[in-house]
């Protein structure tokens, strides 16, 4: 790259080799990276405060004259600087001090001082605050002309030396041309929206009178100008992909007279509902077209996803061609693949199941059945990997989306990828994400929404008792049992350690195995063997046991529907998006369905608005819209792992009024000024688009 337009952060004057592996840790690396790192808070050094008014806690840059230093001998040495003003006095603390410190400070000198007024042995005291001491012409600097940045950073990097290079960086945004505004000026007075420099020079030095809660909230223009920059180059991004996969090919799959998708519905003892016609419908319009489709179905638990997606594939069988159906657990591949053998089988298709940890043989077995053109396929990630071979895939099916990330979809993708033609992919989640925040995060697909149970559902009952009460819990579940039904008792613990919760559910299981004889229960969890795990699930699933102890592994698509009592323990710590899709797995069958959320006191602020939330609805929709109100996006997309979604700025949960502008933006700037669109998502993605956080 040439020298004059490389804005690498080593332009700036003073950045070495060593600084520059500093700033590398807060991923600063260009300049306009330091830019965009928007301070934490401010600090307010634009006006001198008298002494008289200091109140606790105040931080305040003050002026004043040294009227004694002393070293203190208290529970450890300091130095203690009395420092006096017209309106009064205040103490300044120094528990590492030179001796040349201390000789400076005679009394008399004039000093100049910024910190936090806390309390001290002496009344009001600055603990090592920044000062400056009147050089000999008695000069002290004047204060600050805008309000002083306080930055995220990093071990060995100061808060000045970040200063000195914003100044510098924004120095460099002033005279070069380098840093372009992206938005046009037509658009940006449309969302009156400041223009980027004005945004950046703001945010850097507010002037005094700033509103600064709006400023550090986000509220204000200028922060929202640079997220919406920010949410804009995500959804230039998602809907690039969107056009590169459509302008890839896929087998248009005609339907040959749609004899198995009618045997197969005949052979059920129910209807579909409205919503899984509709929607089916949706999914047969793309399949038969020459373009891949990339159709997110959401549906709330229970819904009937996975028979959407059977008859779905059975459309690809019917013209053809193979299909897989990819869960992301061993457990839940393993009751696909039952039910899909099930219904299936009669139908004279053949179904292959691949796991990650099968044996030597089944999977040689397996691979080789694939190879030969198994009509459907069931299995976990395994499905992609390097030694699977398809001969003839037409149809992709994920469930339960949330798992996979945007890279694992292009993987599926490219696994397909046959004489230049890719599978068709269907996603389905049983998330129901806020229609505004689905927008932004999956532009790249088409929508279908079930939005309709099966009838004969029986809402499930939801109670919340105190851990004290797990007596009163156990009766129940013993009279449960005594009913003939089948209980769940989830074990879940706040670390995500597998050991951690593997050793409390074993735990668990057998203090419940004492307390409930004769009945009998049984444990999984994600330490078992995959045999062990896929054992215990079908006896529980054929009613040999009672009860079943289980960690989270059973949060999504497990489906028993004898099962009708579901006690969740801790369940104050969980998201409600998780508790909902725990909830999920009873009410699945005729009987009434109980859950109980078990807490432990005392009950944060969240947690008791999570717990009524679960107790006053089963709505999918509005507890997705709560998730996100009490605990933000990442939470609500499976994503907590990887921060806030990966933005830097950007912030859903805030930022949420804005998607809609964000879409039609990018609308815009795709259509008009096309160069702008790409110059952004080269800004905010010089790397390409971080998929795997999305
Ligand atoms: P999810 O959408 O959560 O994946 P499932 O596909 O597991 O839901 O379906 C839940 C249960 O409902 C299954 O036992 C399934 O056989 C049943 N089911 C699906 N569609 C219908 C329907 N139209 N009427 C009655 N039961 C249905
Ligand atoms: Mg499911």
């Amino acid at each position: 790259m040439d020298t004059e337009v490389d804005p690498a952060l080593t332009r700036l004057k003073g950045v070495g080799a060593q600084l520059a592996e500093k700033l590398e840790r807060l991923h600063l690396r260009q300049i306009p990276d330091l830019l965009f790192h928007l301070p934490l808070r401010y600090e307010d050094r634009t006006r001198i405060h008298p002494l008289g008014q200091l109140r606790l806690g105040q931080h305040a840059l003050i002026r004043g004259r040294v009227v004694n230093t002393s070293v203190q001998y208290g529970r450890r040495r300091s130095l203690l600087v009395r420092v006096r003003d017209d309106s009064g006095e205040v103490g300044l603390r120094f528990y590492y001090f030179s001796a040349a410190q201390q000789r400076q400070l005679q009394p008399g000198t004039a000093i100049q001082a910024f910190g936090e007024a806390r309390r001290g042995a002496t009344g009001l005291e600055f603990y090592h605050p920044e000062y400056s001491a009147a050089d000999d012409d008695g000069a002290l600097p004047a204060p600050s002309g805008t309000l002083t940045p306080v930055y995220p950073t990093t071990e060995g990097l100061t808060q000045k030396r970040l200063r000195q290079l914003m100044e510098q960086a924004l120095a460099w945004m002033r005279t070069s041309d380098e840093l372009p505004d992206l938005l046009p000026a037509s658009l940006r007075e449309q969302w009156q929206l400041p223009a980027l420099p004005t945004a950046l020079d703001f945010i850097h030095n507010p002037p005094p009178a700033t509103d600064l809660e709006t400023l550090i909230s986000g509220d204000h223009p200028c922060v929202a100008r640079l997220a919406v920059e920010e949410l804009l180059a995500q959804h230039l991004g998602l809907r690039q992909l969107r056009h590169q996969a459509r302008a890839e090919a896929a087998p248009p799959l005609h339907s040959q007279g749609g004899t198995l998708q009618q045997q197969l519905r005949a052979s059920l003892p129910f209807a579909l509902t409205a919503a899984q016609d509709r929607v089916l419908e949706e999914i047969e319009a793309d399949l038969a077209r020459p373009v891949p489709m990339l159709r997110l179905v959401q549906g709330d638990v229970g819904a009937g996803k996975t028979l959407v997606a059977v008859l779905a594939m059975l459309r690809a069988v019917d013209a053809g061609w193979q299909s897989v159906f990819m869960a992301p657990t061993e457990i839940l591949a393993e009751q696909h693949a039952r039910n899909l053998t099930a219904w299936l089988q009669s139908l004279g298709i053949e179904v292959v199941l691949l796991l990650g940890r099968q044996t030597r043989r089944q999977r040689t077995e397996a691979l080789a059945r694939i190879a030969a053109g198994a009509a459907c396929v069931v299995g976990t990630h395994a499905l992609f990997q390097e030694e699977v071979r398809y001969q003839r895939l037409g149809l992709v099916v994920v469930d339960e989306q949330h798992r996979f990330g945007v890279d694992q979809r292009l993987l599926l993708r490219e696994k397909g990828r046959q004489q230049g033609l890719v599978p068709h992919q269907l996603i389905m989640t049983a998330t129901p994400i806020p229609r505004t925040l689905a927008m932004s995060m999956y532009a790249d697909l088409d929508f279908s929404v079930i939005d309709e149970l099966p009838p004969g559902r029986t809402p499930v009952v939801t109670t919340v008792m105190n851990d004290a009460q797990r007596e009163r819990v156990i009766q129940r579940v013993r009279d449960a049992c005594t009913d003939r039904r089948q209980v769940y008792w989830v074990c879940t613990l706040i670390e995500d350690s597998d050991e951690l919760q593997a050793q409390a559910a074993e735990e668990l299981y057998t203090q419940l195995t004492e307390a409930l004889q004769p009945f009998r229960v049984a444990l999984v969890h994600g330490r078992m063997k995959n045999s062990e795990k896929s054992a215990v699930m079908s006896a529980f699933k054929a009613g040999e046991t009672q009860v079943l102890v289980a960690t989270t592994v059973i949060e999504v698509g497990v489906d028993v529907p004898n099962a009708s009592v579901m006690i969740i323990e801790n369940a104050e710590r969980l998201g409600l998006s998780q508790l909902h899709q725990l909830r999920g797995r009873v009410g699945r069958g005729a009987a009434d369905s109980y859950c109980v959320l078990l807490y432990r006191p005392p009950l944060s602020q969240g947690g008791k608005a999570r717990l009524n939330t679960m107790r006053s609805t089963s709505d999918g929709f509005q507890i997705a819209e709560q998730d996100l109100l009490l605990r933000g996006p990442g939470e609500v997309l499976g994503t907590r792992q990887t921060g806030e979604a990966g933005f830097r700025i950007a912030n859903l949960q805030r930022d949420q009024h804005w998607l809609p502008a964000v879409k039609q933006l990018s609308e815009t700037l795709e259509r008009e000024y096309p160069d702008m669109a790409t110059a952004l998502l080269a800004r905010w993605h010089p790397e390409g688009l971080n998929y795997g956080k999305v």
